[in-house]
């Protein structure tokens, strides 16, 4: 059978070396002897997969978590597994997350070898107070050795992971931490805002808080609403200046350098998740595995959560995803892929949302106004159809 398709392999690694306090991701410390044991389930997982044959695998994407807490031998076995068991382009981008402090030369060595050709570093920021306080375990020096390593093993795709609208940061400190960062001269930010999630220390010390500003009232800890729009127009005047163009509501690449993964995400290519609570999306059917480390351990990744996304679904979601896109959605993408033409199924949302200038349109492409960035969450609850 011809390999046709794309897809993109997502391998989650759900280890960390501690817990930060925003976090509400899949993720958790763990002995060595339980991450061998979910390496050999998530290699059965993979060797699982029943659709090899039809696909040519675009990128590769180690998250987590944190990936390099694993020792190295096991991402460089998991990536000859991929090699043996997929058709994997020559030219695919193979990224994996780490955070600064995991890695030594040694262990950066054995990622290029293995074909890793893009470092994710989630440093958040470069002030060692913010650092503390959301919990991380590096402090900015740690970032400075991990960067120059990274570079110095050949490393020339390094993205840097930042957040935004901290407890206590001002638009200044927040330009610092751009401003440091940029030095550094990265192919690739991705700024995120800080959002309180619950379940973590941080809704217990701030969910008040994120209830004062939501109310439009001055909050005691986090940034106002006021003050973090100002960190995100600094953010793009910066970045951009640096010749960083921003291509995704909160990403920004040097020309040539947008995460191939992310973008495919957002355009909607198939996409498999390997790995505890991993989802995929293939053929118009979303899976989920287990988030229960037992029992996908036990072989729970072949009874995956399914869901067929009806016709209506799969539009939405090509809505939203490519709407995060700064150049947006395809007229001609959505007519190929659905059979219809995007003004035959959202004709009035598109008119309403574009007399509200949130939304426009040109040369076969409907995207987001810088306003309607501001609001992308109400826009994007607008091509809801299933409601
Ligand atoms: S390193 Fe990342 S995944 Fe791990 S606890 Fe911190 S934020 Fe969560």
């Amino acid at each position: 059978m011809q390999k046709t398709k794309d897809l993109e392999i997502y391998i989650h690694i759900p280890f960390c070396i501690k817990k930060c306090s925003y976090c509400d991701f899949l993720s958790f410390p763990s002995s060595s002897k339980l991450q061998e044991s979910y390496l050999s389930t998530l290699k059965k997982e993979i060797k699982a997969f029943p659709y090899h044959e039809e696909y040519r695998v675009i990128t590769v994407f180690f998250g987590g978590g944190t990936p390099s807490v694993l020792d190295a031998k096991w991402i460089t076995e998991i990536m000859e597994l991929v090699r043996s068991q997929f058709h994997l382009e020559p030219e695919a981008e193979v990224s994996l997350e780490c955070n600064p402090g995991t890695v030594d030369a040694e262990k950066l060595s054995s990622y290029r070898r293995a074909g890793i050709n893009r470092l994710s570093i989630g440093l958040q920021s470069a002030d060692d107070r913010e650092l503390g306080l959301l919990g991380r375990i590096h402090t900015w020096k740690d970032f400075e050795r991990t960067y120059e390593l990274a570079r110095r093993e050949g490393f020339d795709n390094i993205n840097i992971d930042l957040m935004s609208a901290l407890p206590g940061q001002t638009p200044d400190s927040w330009e610092q931490t751009i401003r440091c960062v940029l030095e550094k001269k990265p192919e690739h930010i991705s700024a995120y805002s800080l959002i309180i999630e619950e379940g973590t220390p941080f809704y217990h010390r701030y969910a008040e808080d994120v209830k004062r500003r939501d109310r439009g009232e001055q909050p005691e800890y986090l940034p106002s609403e006021e003050e973090e729009r100002r960190m995100y127009v600094r953010t793009e005047t910066l970045l951009a200046e640096a010749g960083m163009h921003r291509y995704e509501i909160s990403n920004y690449a040097l020309p040539g350098y947008e995460c191939r993964h992310n973008k495919g995400y957002w355009q909607g290519t198939d996409y498999v998740g390997f790995g505890l609570g991993a989802s995929s999306l293939l053929r118009g059917v979303r899976c989920q595995n287990t988030e229960k480390m037992e029992a996908y351990q036990n072989d729970g990744f072949l009874n995956k959560k399914r869901e067929i996304l009806s016709v209506e679904e799969q539009m939405e979601e090509f809505m939203f995803l490519g709407l995060r896109m700064i150049r947006g959605v395809s007229m001609a993408d959505f007519a190929r892929r659905f059979g219809k033409s995007m003004d035959e199924v959202y004709g009035d949302v598109l008119k309403r949302q574009m007399e509200l200038g949130l939304l426009q349109k040109k040369e076969g492409q409907v995207y987001l106004t810088p306003r309607g960035i501001d609001l992308s969450n109400c826009v994007m609850a607008e091509f809801l159809l299933s409601v």
